[in-house]
């Protein structure tokens, strides 16, 4: 049933025409509602043009959707499509050519490099496909890093690291570094960073690329079970089955463009109900 949604869903393109109206008329109508209830994510228009070489390449194009709080937004495309330009976009470590972006009503664009800093450590929990962990430090270090910036006590941060690490089934390994865990614990980690500072949002990237599909299992049950907490999540994947069992939302991008954004019923959810 979802392979022929996705399916149907990569077949099709909203003309460009359609598109900008239906976006102008959300925006009309988000002035006029209040603050709490905005998206929690709103994409105006964004563009991505790199032009470091002889031709400009149009990583994004006119890239418009709002994220509600609480969905799991996937967002699916071929290589090159644009996927990790969107996410280094949405995640503040780089800025579009033209278009807003706004979380919880704050336009990204318009803060100061405080304020992106402290956006990036407090407002998004960042997931990688490599882990991105420091491998002089033990796994409660690495958790807790993102609060050595907000001059939290060390006690206070071990005590956060020790409640996060149990989270994520991790408490008999808070002294262990990196290198003496699994892909699978060292992504559980990262997933206990990512949540440390309690984020509005987790932002994801491949979440489980680098790991085989036992453990990939694991980490596609604890981010369902983070979702079911109620925390808001977008991921990057080009692997559809894992779109598949843990979206609320499919969105598809090719060449720089949106080409469908379709609801989806989670096969996870379908498993345990
Ligand atoms: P995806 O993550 O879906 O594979 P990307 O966002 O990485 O896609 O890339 C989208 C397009 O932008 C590709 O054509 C890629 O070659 C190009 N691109 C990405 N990053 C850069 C960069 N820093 N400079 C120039 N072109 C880039
Ligand atoms: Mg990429």
């Amino acid at each position: 049933m979802e392979q022929t949604l996705l399916r149907k869903c990569s077949e099709r393109k909203l003309p460009q025409f359609f598109t900008s109206r239906i976006q102008k008329l959300k925006w009309r109508s988000l002035s006029l509602v209040s603050n709490s209830e905005r998206p929690l994510i709103e994409v105006q228009a964004v563009s991505r043009i790199y032009s470091l070489g002889a031709v400009p390449v149009a990583a994004l194009q006119g890239v418009s959707f709002t994220v509600a709080k609480g969905e799991f937004v996937a967002i699916v495309g071929k290589s090159g499509s644009g996927k990790s330009t969107l996410l280094n976009l949405i995640g503040g470590m780089d800025r579009p050519t033209s278009g807003e972006i706004i979380v919880a009503g704050r336009t990204i664009s318009q803060m100061s490099r405080d304020e992106l800093a402290h956006y990036r450590r407090n407002m998004v929990g960042m997931i990688f496909q490599a882990f991105n962990l420091i491998p002089s430090m033990s796994a409660w270090e690495n958790v807790a890093m993102p609060m050595l910036f907000a001059g939290k006590a060390q006690s206070e941060r071990q005590a956060r690291a020790k409640e996060l690490l149990a989270r994520v089934g991790l408490a008999h390994r808070y002294n262990h570094r990196p290198v003496e865990l699994s892909g699978g614990e060292q992504q559980r980690v990262a997933i206990a960073r990512a949540l440390v500072n309690d984020p509005y949002f987790l932002l994801a990237d491949e979440p489980t690329g680098n790991l085989d599909s036992r453990t990939s299992d694991e980490i596609v049950h604890l981010l369902h079970h983070i979702h079911q907490q109620g925390k808001t999540v977008l991921m990057i994947t080009h692997d559809h089955i894992l779109a598949e069992q843990l979206s609320t939302r499919i969105i598809t991008l090719k060449d720089g463009e949106i080409i469908c954004d379709e609801a989806h019923k989670p096969a996870l959810t379908n498993l345990q109900s």
